[in-house]
C-alpha cells in the first residue's frame, strides 16, 4: 500500500466519463506543485533553509525539491539573509534573469526589513529592489515557518490567472522597480 498522496484535482464539473475545469485552474495546480527554488542565501537564515530541504522537513513533499542555482531554471526566488546595499543590484539581476512566471519569498527579518541591521550599509528590505510575494517573519524563522511561506505562495500561484503577467498592472509593478518586461 502506497503512502503517496496525490494533489487534489482543481474544482471542476464531473460526470460519468468526463471532467471539465478551466485552463487557469489546471495551470495553477501544475505550477503550484512544481515550484523550483533558487536559494539566494547570504547568512544565517540560509541554514534554516538547508534544514527545510533535509529529510525531517522535506520540502520535496511540495514538489519543490529541485534547487536551482541557474535563474533561468527556477521560478521561486527565496531570499534568505542580510542583503547589503552593494548586493542589491546583484539580487535584482538574478530576479531579471529568471523566466516568467516568477515569484519571490523574503525569508526572515533581514530580507523582509533589514532586521536588526538598521544601518547605512544594509538594504531595509528586499522590496526596495524587487517585488515580493510572501514575507516570512522570524530571526531566524524555523523550517516550519519557511514551509508555511511556501504554502502561502502555493495559494497565490494556484489562484493566479495565466494572463496576469501580460496585464498593464503587472507591467506597471515591474516598471516601478525600473524593470522592463523584456529585460
Ligand atoms: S533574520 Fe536573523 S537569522 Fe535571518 S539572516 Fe537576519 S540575523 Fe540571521
Amino acid at each position: 500500500m502506497s503512502d503517496i498522496k496525490l494533489a487534489p484535482p482543481p474544482p471542476g464539473v464531473t460526470g460519468s466519463g468526463f471532467f471539465a475545469t478551466t485552463l487557469d485552474k489546471a495551470v495553477g495546480l501544475a505550477r503550484a506543485n512544481s515550484l523550483w527554488p533558487l536559494p539566494f542565501a547570504t547568512s544565517c537564515c540560509g541554514i534554516e533553509f538547508m534544514a527545510t530541504m533535509g529529510a525531517t522537513y522535506d520540502l520535496a513533499r511540495f514538489g519543490a525539491e529541485r534547487p536551482s542555482f541557474s535563474p533561468r531554471q527556477s521560478d521561486m526566488l527565496l531570499v534568505m539573509g542580510t542583503i547589503a546595499k552593494k548586493m542589491g543590484p546583484v539580487l535584482k539581476q538574478v530576479y531579471i534573469q529568471m523566466a516568467e512566471p516568477r515569484w519571490v519569498i523574503a525569508v526572515g527579518a533581514c530580507a523582509s526589513s533589514g532586521g536588526i541591521f538598521d544601518t547605512y550599509s544594509v538594504l531595509q528590505g528586499i522590496d526596495e529592489v524587487i517585488p515580493v510575494d510572501v514575507y516570512v517573519p522570524g530571526c531566524p524563522p524555523r523550517p516550519e515557518a519557511i514551509l508555511d511561506g511556501v504554502m502561502r505562495l502555493q495559494d497565490i500561484v494556484r489562484n493566479e490567472s495565466v494572463r496576469r503577467r501580460e496585464t498593464e498592472e503587472y507591467k506597471a509593478l515591474l516598471e516601478s522597480y525600473g524593470i522592463h518586461k523584456n529585460d
